[in-house]
């Protein structure tokens, strides 16, 4: 351990290479390296060390014979020390090379060693990193970001990021930064505000994406511009959500929806080819919001697997079976899903499945079970023959499969079968499967109606463009008017999403009133874009494109906390530097701000 007269910040010699990248064509090379003491082995006279950095592992040899001052530092060192070894790359001896490792042919014949940082025990050990609570990872994220899985999701990160702009650039998209204290810009979340010490009582509002700049960006003559964009939105957290995060923001003028599409979809082609070296082929399906809905029971769906829902209404009118008459008289509808033989549910697992629809949808579940003998299930002996072969027809049941059914009106039923159908195939293994079903959605409705707040909401933000032809809807049947938004989705995960944007200052403001909000409210919030509408504001149109999910999805990660490098926890908070915290009482009076709570 280095003693404080011989402490230097400066390394004692140059490296020549990663630990992680010598090759048996090095064999015969002086090296010079840096580096992690992942293990250390004392054999006998031999001291075996790995050392780690971020391209890998190589192993070190230290003889007594060779070098007995190396020898002797070595000896002393523990587990994540930070040490300097020169030596000479020589093969491994016959039999001992290590298939497992990409330096596994040879091992460096160490002459010089010192160590230049000494670690404390460790609170985790960074190869059992794994079974470590996510907690004490985080709490100690320097040492988890040195795990090889960390270092190769930050580095896939990077080489995405590299794809991504140079696609954009060669398209003539221009990176343009704006503002991190700026005001208001809704995309459904509650703002993080920033209390203004030289405006005492005002605020900034972190932006939520920046969606008014980006299309004012477009009305101040960019054309095409692009942003790795940091965005902030305080919700609950669910799972997969993080308060802060980066979207790659796109805007241009004058497109068409398709003319964003198919750069977007060359874009994340370009992802894919450049970190996996995987084919991605567009153009992507596109799938109607009403027909995802229909068929998936949701807007992003996992078209990886079948289970689709289907629509048994027909079959079922005029029933005698009571729950289903009466939900039909009501011009509700009854939808199911056909769960082929060969994933057998077993009379416990649909009973199970029929409690976790009444508790997390207060729906009730039907089912039967298409034996031998003919159909099995409790409901089985309320139904006519004709129903029975009309369901089947409508449904695609098969012999020994089983018929899932939930009665009720469709925009509740769908969506519980959607979750249903999901359920199904994460028991059956299914959303394992590593095909990439990249498709887009498309045609979403314009606005949508929240019970909570008595009043219709955007289904987007505010200024997404209706669909022309649904224009004249916007006063007879807004909610049936649909939007020119689009979102592109891959196996289930939405990846982006976007819209052709108002440009009409008129059509904005009636789209703000269709919301509820009185002139002086829409002045008040979005005073500068209606504003800038007046001044020839050119079409436009664009997308943002989650950066967190869409690395978790090419990392193959569980969570969006492995692809960051200092995410938050589900509470919004970081365990390591402790944020949020409280603050000093006269930075809250100079910010003229009073604690209540
Ligand atoms: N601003 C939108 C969002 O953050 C994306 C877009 O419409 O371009 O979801």
């Amino acid at each position: 351990m280095p003693k404080t007269e011989q402490y230097s910040p400066l390394p004692p010699w140059p490296r020549t290479d990663y630990c992680g990248a010598i090759r048996a064509t090095d064999v015969g090379r002086e090296v010079a390296l840096w580096g992690w003491v992942q293990t250390r082995r004392d054999h006998g006279g031999l001291i075996f060390i790995d050392l780690r950095d971020r391209d890998g592992i190589v192993q070190l040899v230290l003889n007594p014979k060779h070098d007995g001052a190396a020898h002797a530092a070595a000896g002393e060192t523990r587990s994540e020390f930070y040490v300097a070894a020169k030596g000479k790359v020589v093969r491994r001896a016959e039999g001992t090379a290590n298939a497992e490792l990409p330096t596994g042919e040879i091992e460096v014949l160490v002459s010089v060693f010192e160590t230049l940082s000494a670690s404390a025990p460790l609170p985790f050990q960074i190869a059992e990193a794994d079974a470590t609570a996510e907690e004490i990872r985080l709490k100690h994220r320097y040492l988890d970001l040195r795990r090889p899985e960390m270092q190769r999701n930050l580095r896939w990160r990077h080489q995405a990021l590299q794809a991504v702009r140079s696609h954009l650039d060669q398209n003539g998209f221009i990176d343009v930064e704006t503002p991190i204290l700026f005001k208001s810009t809704p995309e459904g979340a509650r703002d993080y505000l920033v209390p203004s010490r030289v405006n005492p009582g005002k605020f900034y509002a972190l932006p939520q994406s920046p969606q008014l700049l980006k299309q004012i960006l477009m009305i101040g003559g960019l054309d095409r511009y692009y942003q790795i964009a940091r965005c902030f939105r305080d919700e609950d957290l669910r799972a997969n959500r993080q308060p802060e995060f980066s979207q790659i923001d796109i805007e241009m003028t004058c497109p068409r929806p398709e003319d964003i599409q198919s750069i977007a979809e060359g874009m994340i082609a370009s992802v894919y080819r450049n970190v996996l070296d995987v084919d991605v082929k567009p153009p992507f399906a596109r799938i109607p919001y009403a027909e995802a809905m229909e068929r998936f029971g949701i807007d992003k769906p996992d078209t990886r697997f079948g289970l689709e829902l289907k629509n048994l209404t027909a079959a079922f009118a005029g029933t005698s079976f009571k729950v289903f008459a009466e939900i039909l008289a009501r011009a509700e509808s009854v939808y199911g899903i056909s769960v082929p033989g060969d994933h057998a549910l077993s009379r416990r697992e649909l009973d199970e499945l029929t409690e976790s629809v009444k508790s997390r949808h207060a729906m009730g579940l039907a089912w039967i079970k298409a034996a031998e003998g003919g159909w099995q299930g409790p409901i089985a002996k309320h139904l006519s023959d004709g129903e029975r072969a009309a369901a089947t027809a409508a449904s695609g049941l098969k012999a020994g499969g089983t018929l899932l059914m939930v009665a009720g009106p469709p925009a509740k039923v769908r969506p519980v079968l959607g979750d249903i159908r999901l359920q199904l195939a994460a028991k059956f293994g299914l959303d394992k499967s590593d095909a990439l079903k990249f498709l887009w959605v498309v045609d979403f409705p314009l606005f949508d109606y929240s019970a909570d707040d008595k009043r219709m909401v955007s289904v987007n933000h505010p200024f997404t463009a209706p669909n022309p032809d649904d224009l004249a809807m916007l006063d007879s049947a807004p909610l049936e008017a649909r939007a020119l938004a689009y979102d592109m989705v891959l196996n289930g995960q939405e990846l982006g999403g976007g819209s052709i944007r108002i440009h009409s200052r008129e059509l904005q403001l009636k789209v703000f009133e269709l919301l509820g909000l009185t002139r002086e409210e829409a002045m008040d919030r979005f005073g500068f874009l209606l504003d800038a509408l007046k001044y020839g504001a050119p079409p436009h149109g664009g997308i943002a494109f989650g950066v967190d999910r869409i690395c978790m999805m090419l990392c193959g990660a569980e969570s969006l906390r492995d692809v960051i490098a200092f995410p938050k926890t589900q509470k919004a908070v970081d365990p390591m530097s402790g944020a949020p915290s409280e603050v000093d009482p006269r930075q809250l009076k100079e910010l003229s701000i009073k604690v209540t709570s």
